[in-house]
């Protein structure tokens, strides 16, 4: 018999450190990555932040940049992208910028065999390094799985320049990871689901790391380092499992829910800290520890400090359930209906 062996897909570099986007040269060439022509996607906003100093060093060091803006993640731009690498002879896409530019990305340069480099610019969620690929169409959002990115550089000194909203919503992003490995256990139990120790070891102690963290100051380079290396490790779980099961579970399916049913649909990961908060009371476990937490680094416990409604959140809890009908979470679990949504999402003081 031969030994058998299980293959991890995981990026060939990691850089997480303030002005690592300027050593790009060298941490191509250190990885002997010596291609010529480049297709680098960035929006408005993030191409002036880092996008524009890096075409700057790459043209510098004698290589053939084209620029493409990214103004959405909808498939249509998407698209739009796959074709344009389809009719070039680019040798690597970049991505400098934040989750919507990564995920179009992902989703074009895997779709059309050709590696990816991530350059996150915001860290509102976990797809900086993970496989998966969140594309509108039209109002519902998908997650696609794609690659994981060939390379991360993360610039801390342009992430902390970010709006603070968004590191407030990757830290609600990243401790979902708590509630989506309970419910992955709940799926096991209850419907013999697969499961992975390993990868929901990954997700869960990426996230506690964070959580145990007693920093004042969510922008000091300390925490951000383990912010985005957290969240590095919660989409290497991701490619680990196969799926994004280790990091989305109900509070992501009450997200989704909001996604199509909300007027103003706030950041994924402020979505899901509410969702957070709510799928851990449903399930008898310790909420209070959350709402502590997001109130000490100010991140929304309440449905009315994103614009949502009353009516929403209840909506979307109901509604949960259709947007992702083949994972069990605790929401299947206890037949969430009206009146079990309502008290839930008032007890938690969410609504
Ligand atoms: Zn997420």
């Amino acid at each position: 018999m031969s030994l058998i062996s299980r293959v991890v897909d995981i990026p060939l570099f990691l850089h997480i450190e303030s002005e690592c986007i300027e050593k790009i040269g060298d941490i191509l060439s250190q990885n002997n990555l010596l291609f010529k022509n480049v297709l680098l996607l960035s929006g408005d906003t993030t191409f002036k932040a880092a996008g524009r100093r890096v075409v700057d060093i790459l043209t510098g060091l004698g290589k053939s940049v084209d620029v493409m803006r990214i103004p959405d993640s909808t498939i249509e731009t998407a698209e739009r992208v796959r074709a344009s690498i389809k009719d070039s002879n680019y040798n690597v896409v970049i991505g400098v910028g934040g989750g919507k530019v990564i995920d179009v990305g992902k989703y074009a340069s895997n779709l059309e065999g050709i590696n990816f480099i991530s350059i996150p610019t915001t860290v509102a969620n976990d797809g900086i390094c993970s496989p998966v690929s969140v594309i509108s169409y039209k109002k519902e959002k998908r997650s696609i799985i794609t690659k994981t990115p060939i390379g991360v550089i993360a610039d801390l000194s342009i992430i902390k320049d970010a709006p603070i909203r968004m590191i407030r919503a990757g830290i609600g992003d990243l401790l979902s990871n708590i509630s989506a490995v309970k419910d992955w256990e709940l799926a096991r139990e209850i419907k013999g689901d697969n499961f992975d120790e390993f990868a929901c070891l990954l997700s869960s102690r990426a996230a506690e790391s964070v959580l145990i963290s007693d920093s004042n100051d969510i922008l000091s380079l300390e925490f951000l380092n383990k912010l985005v290396g957290s969240l590095t490790l919660s989409g290497i779980s991701m490619g680990i499992a196969g799926s994004s099961k280790p990091a989305s579970g109900a509070e992501h399916k009450f997200s989704h829910a909001l996604d199509v049913i909300s007027k103003n649909p706030a950041l994924h990961g402020e979505q899901t800290s509410l969702g957070l908060i709510i799928a851990t009371y449903l399930r008898g476990d310790d909420w209070e520890r959350f709402v502590s937490i997001f109130g000490h680094w100010g991140i929304p416990t309440k449905a009315k400090e994103l614009n949502i409604s009353k009516e929403e959140v209840v909506k979307a809890l109901i509604f949960a359930p259709k947007t992702r009908p083949d994972r069990y979470t605790i929401l299947e679990h206890i037949k969430i209906n009206e009146k079990k949504a309502i008290e839930a999402a008032e007890k938690t003081g969410v609504i």
